[in-house]
């Protein structure tokens, strides 16, 4: 039987249950980013824990905490989130976000030297801890696909190709999907071990039905930030690409990477929304079981383990 990684060391793939596939519970933004946007501050390992716990109480069980390494991941806060909260199952990640976050020591350090690093957060733990990456990140900025970019993205690909760890990017607005695609695929990738988050933000349903026809898998994160316009264009992308038969290539997550997001740092929808009101809000638009199950269980395990369609 299969497993993943986690803070509660390998799980098996039947025991995953309801998955967030793009979360954030905790990390510390570099200085010059929380100056430039104070609401970087999710920071606080006892007010996380509490919102994880919501979460949990909702039925969640395993979630992937997606901060990468120029992000500010801070594996032993999360950690002491794992302590608090044992009944979760947390992945943490490897990698990198986007050339945008990166300090000047990413470009000027030589591309073997940062895939050893990824590994070893792998294969022995990450800055000292016993806790392993279960996943690698690279991404790319809005309609940007220059030597940067591409840095972090054949980063990923060779610490997978080195580790098996699944693959998830961050893409701005949802663009340069299918250069990531492409560009990963073109060192042996393949393709249902990608998947591309934020893919909700370009609700293209051409470009979505292409991806997922390639076995790629599209992250969907946006629901409830109505600022990102409202949730009825993701609810009928959703349904139209069930309709296509596509269904079993989204996952689901909900991105919360501000402390505005958060009910216990003041703000919402919650860590808990996603499930207690969103899932309901589907149902009741007439999503069977099936499907949700396949969204919030089947897809992320397959995902998460590399098994097949
Ligand atoms: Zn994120």
């Amino acid at each position: 039987m299969s497993s993943v990684m986690t803070l509660q060391g390998p799980v098996s793939a039947e025991d995953l249950g309801i998955v967030d596939y793009h979360e954030h519970l905790c990390y510390d933004a570099p200085a010059w980013l929380l100056r430039e946007d104070p609401d970087f501050s999710l920071n606080n390992p006892e007010l996380s824990a509490r919102e994880l716990r919501d979460w949990v109480a909702a039925g969640g069980k395993t979630i992937v905490e997606m901060s990468a390494i120029d992000f500010g991941r801070n594996v032993r806060k999360v950690l002491q989130i794992a302590e608090k909260v044992p009944e979760a199952f947390i992945i943490v990640i490897t990698g990198f976000n986007k050339p945008y976050y990166c300090d000047e020591a990413v470009w000027k350090t030589d591309e073997k030297e940062l895939i050893k690093k990824c590994i070893q957060d792998i294969e022995k733990g990450i800055d000292g801890t016993e806790a392993k990456a279960g996943v690698v990140k690279g991404g790319t900025g809005y309609n940007t696909f220059n030597e940067r970019d591409q840095k972090l993205l054949r980063i990923a690909a060779q610490v997978h190709l080195a580790t098996g760890v699944p693959i998830i990017t961050h893409t701005e607005a949802g663009t340069m999907a299918l250069e990531q695609v492409e560009y990963l695929c073109s060192f042996g990738v393949a393709p249902h071990r990608i998947c591309l988050s934020h893919m909700d933000r370009n609700p293209d349903f051409w470009l979505h039905s292409k991806i997922a026809r390639m076995g790629v898998y599209l992250g969907y994160d946006c629901f409830g930030k109505i600022k990102y316009g409202p949730d009825e264009v993701r609810v009928s992308l959703l349904r139209r690409m069930v309709q296509a038969g596509l269904g079993h290539q989204i996952l689901i997550g909900n991105d919360l990477g501000r402390a505005s997001y958060w009910k216990h740092y003041g703000g919402g929808p919650g860590l808990e929304w996603l499930l207690n009101k969103f899932v309901p809000r589907l149902r009741e638009e007439g999503f069977g079981q099936e499907v949700l199950d396949d969204l919030l269980i089947h897809n992320p395990r397959r995902f998460l383990t590399g098994e097949r369609h």
